[in-house]
């Protein structure tokens, strides 16, 4: 009733599970009658879910926002909706997003503009636009979404809610349509950490199916909810905080930092020195991986094919002309080029030498130091359409999202106030697997 309600405006669903999912609540209300003892209530029993449109799901389409994929209907579903299943979720559709998760406003999908809860003239943010947006909107209770270079944590932060990108390797990617294969997190948004906490458990842990999984054991995340912080040793990054982020946001930022350090931990100034070569080596890592992962798009496996094609050669490139979007292409042809033999050693190497440069400079903070605070974003939700005319000026917004990509680490964005009536997020990041650490700072924050 309430997507019903609200998705003409909002415009989040690019799909709707309309059978399955009334069927699927009637089946666990079932099981839930027949359960002889409550503490074996599956996590997340009957609880609504919006999944990104770039999660495959059997039987449901999967687009990623792209012309390409249209009409595509995965035949397996991927190890995060199995995990759901497993917990009692019911899944209620598939969000818009920028097409192949290659944006900050939603504004790339190929099918609709998502708008921001808040101010509907106003963009939900990117690229789990549609994820961040159904939240806010109380369409469902939580969303997957996807996290490359800040696609989870900016529009939670745009909209209000709290979204967590995990530790590379934490939650299992089998099944997430690739962008940036070394870089690509999926993680939940939800309305508080409690919520967050709860789904984070039902889709961590170890999947053989994707070989970058990580062998570990996942605690119980609600043990980390204690509300006290006392003794947390929390740092304030510089260069999160300097020129280039909005006065009006710092001032949200330096309040919610005193409200941390009230609530008794310890904050003090640190730098994170090469921070300013994130965005150069994101635009040249991710596009080099995304050019090779979107090869498979060829008119031939999966989505549309173009007509009228004389050969095999014509084929390909009249479907690929007219199956991406100008900034999928953009984006193709950077990284194609940043990996062509001449140039692999000065574009590809080096961003990746710079990569490790940004890694240590997190493993340095991280020897003395809990987490590391900042905003989430640069400034709050821009008007739609006020970027689309320049690709720069809207990569710029993910400067402060974007390093902990490339360093693996786990972060959350958590609402901490508004500037003129948009909301703020509080970026909270944390060493590699701890995110409950990562949650009890922002559990006795909230
Ligand atoms: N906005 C960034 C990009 O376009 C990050 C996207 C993401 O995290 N998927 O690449």
């Amino acid at each position: 009733g309430r997507i019903e309600a609200t998705d003409n405006k909002v415009q989040a669903f690019l799909a709707l599970n309309q059978e399955k999912a009334p069927k699927r609540a009637q089946q666990i209300e079932q099981e839930i009658t027949e359960l002889e003892d409550a503490e074996d209530l599956p996590i997340l029993a009957g609880i609504p879910a919006g999944i990104k449109d770039n999660i495959c799901t059997m039987g449901m389409p999967t687009t990623c926002g792209s012309r390409i994929l249209e009409g595509y209907i995965p035949p397996y579903s991927a190890t995060v909706m199995k995990r759901l299943h497993a917990a009692g979720a019911v899944p209620m559709g598939k969000l818009n997003m920028d097409e192949f998760a290659m944006g900050s406003s939603t504004e790339n999908s190929a099918y609709q503009i998502t708008r921001n809860p808040w101010n509907l003239d106003y963009v939900p943010g990117g690229s789990s636009g549609g994820s961040a947006a159904s939240v806010a909107a109380g369409q469902v209770v939580f969303a997957l979404g996807s996290d490359t270079g800040g696609s989870i944590r900016q529009p939670a932060a745009y909209c209000g809610v709290v979204g967590l990108k995990p530790t590379y390797g934490l939650v299992s990617r089998f099944g997430l349509v690739a962008y940036a294969s070394s870089l690509d997190q999926i993680g939940p948004l939800t309305r508080n950490v409690e919520d967050t906490a709860d789904v984070l458990q039902a889709i961590a842990g170890y999947d053989e199916q994707d070989s970058t999984s990580a062998d570990v054991t996942v605690p119980n995340y609600r043990d980390a909810l204690t509300g006290d912080i006392k003794g947390l040793k929390i740092a304030v990054a510089k260069e999160y905080m300097g020129e280039g982020i909005d006065p009006q946001v710092r001032a949200v930022i330096q309040k919610a930092i005193d409200q941390l350090a009230a609530l008794g931990a310890e904050i003090e100034e640190v730098s994170l020195p090469h921070t300013e070569y994130a965005l150069a080596s994101y635009y040249l890592i991710a596009p080099a991986e995304a050019s090779s992962n979107l090869a498979r798009y060829d008119g031939v496996k999966y989505g549309i094919r173009a007509d009228g094609a004389k050969d095999l050669l014509d084929m390909y490139k009249k479907t690929r002309s007219q199956g991406f979007g100008e900034e999928v292409k953009r984006r193709i042809m950077v990284g194609t080029y940043a990996l062509s033999s001449g140039y692999y050693d000065a574009y590809y190497l080096k961003a990746q030498k710079v990569r490790t440069l940004i890694k240590q400079d997190f493993d340095k903070v991280f020897e003395k130091y809990d987490l590391i605070v900042g905003p989430t974003a640069p400034t709050t939700a821009f008007k739609i359409g006020e970027k689309t005319a320049d690709p720069l000026t809207m990569y710029l917004n993910d400067i402060c999202t974007i390093p902990i990509n490339l360093a693996g680490l786990p972060a959350i964005s958590i609402p901490c106030g508004f500037v003129d009536g948009l909301p703020v997020g509080l970026q909270l990041i944390g060493k590699a697997f701890a995110e409950s650490t990562i949650l009890q700072a922002s559990y006795a924050y909230e």
